[in-house]
């Protein structure tokens, strides 16, 4: 068998053309959606995906900027950008990249952000989103990779969804929204006992784990749909300074059903659901300032 491949590439450009035109109609009302990006330290993977983040923002018509702040900033120094952030009414979302300096309390500058600003969906209130409570924004890779999956048209209801992965920005709410979509769901992880008999299980498999081509072929069932969520660059091997999913492309694609490829998969996906959450702050922002 040979996979679909899931161009979130393609898939992407389209949503990304949608939510332009929102732009274009939002500001030609005086509310030109407005994202900030706090930025601190020098990590080079950082400084690329907020340079792609601002790029596709102001590509959309978006008032996009970044904050930078050094290696050695503060907790106090951040909140304090975070405040004035959320007194800004043309700054309608806020997005504090991490990983911050080890210096830095990161969780209380990401619970600082003010909830109707938050477009990464991390502070708490929003998480609760994923349990079904208060709650605007979804985090943007989990919901790139939903999106993904609603736009095959994957069976989602039912079905088994294996999540390869644990963490509060990916594996967590990955496994939620798969729940959320009535999928039977198994969250596996470093402790996890045999990993490749839970993988085997499932009709869909979501690798976000941080190592470069982790899933193998044999961890996947015939025909199911692997979404690969990894972004790595192996430092030595065949594929050495590459940009590397977590899943064997060239192996697993001959297994699965349906593959996302890396890159061109769920990266391009979560820029696009920054787009639609920023879309939907400004938004808020309007309804907010219409009540009072
Ligand atoms: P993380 O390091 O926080 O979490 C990795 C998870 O993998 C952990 O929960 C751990 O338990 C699990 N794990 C590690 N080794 C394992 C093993 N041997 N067996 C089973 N599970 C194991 O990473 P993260 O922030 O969740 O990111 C995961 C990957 O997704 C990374 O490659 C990251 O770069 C990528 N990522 C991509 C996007 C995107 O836009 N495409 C966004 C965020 C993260």
């Amino acid at each position: 068998m040979s996979a679909k491949i899931i161009d979130g590439t393609a898939m992407a450009k389209r949503l990304r053309a949608a939510y332009t035109a929102r732009a274009e109609a939002l500001a030609a009302q005086g509310h030109r959606p407005g994202l900030t990006v706090v930025i601190a330290g020098d990590n080079p993977a950082s400084r690329v995906y907020v340079r792609n983040k601002i790029k596709a923002c102001t590509e959309a018509g978006f008032d996009s900027r970044d904050t930078e702040f050094p290696e050695d900033v503060s907790t106090a120094t951040l909140l304090a950008e975070v405040e004035r952030l959320n007194n800004d009414s043309k700054v309608h979302g806020i997005l504090v990249q991490l990983p911050l300096p080890p210096q830095v309390d990161a969780e209380a500058v990401t619970a600082a952000i003010a909830p109707h600003k938050d477009v990464d969906g991390f502070h708490a209130i929003n998480l609760g989103g994923l349990f079904g409570l208060a709650g605007d924004f979804v985090p943007c890779t989990p919901a790139g990779a939903m999106e993904m999956l609603r736009q095959e048209g994957i069976p989602i209801e039912g079905r088994h969804a294996v999540v390869i992965g644990r963490s509060n920005i990916v594996g967590k709410p990955m496994a939620l929204l798969l729940l959320q979509a009535g999928a039977t769901v198994t969250i596996c992880h470093s402790k996890t006992v045999d990993l490749p008999a839970m993988t085997r299980q499932a009709d869909i498999l979501v690798a976000a784990v941080g190592k470069a081509d982790f899933v193998t072929a044999d961890m996947v069932k015939p025909g199911a749909c692997v979404i690969d969520v990894g972004i790595n660059r192996p430092e030595s091997g065949p594929k050495a300074g590459k940009l590397t999913g977590d899943v064997d492309f060239a192996a697993v694609s001959q297994v699965a059903g349906w593959i996302t490829p890396v890159p061109g998969g769920v990266g391009p996906m979560t820029i696009a659901m920054l787009l639609a959450n920023t879309i939907k702050a400004t938004e808020i922002a309007l309804q907010k300032a219409a009540k009072t």
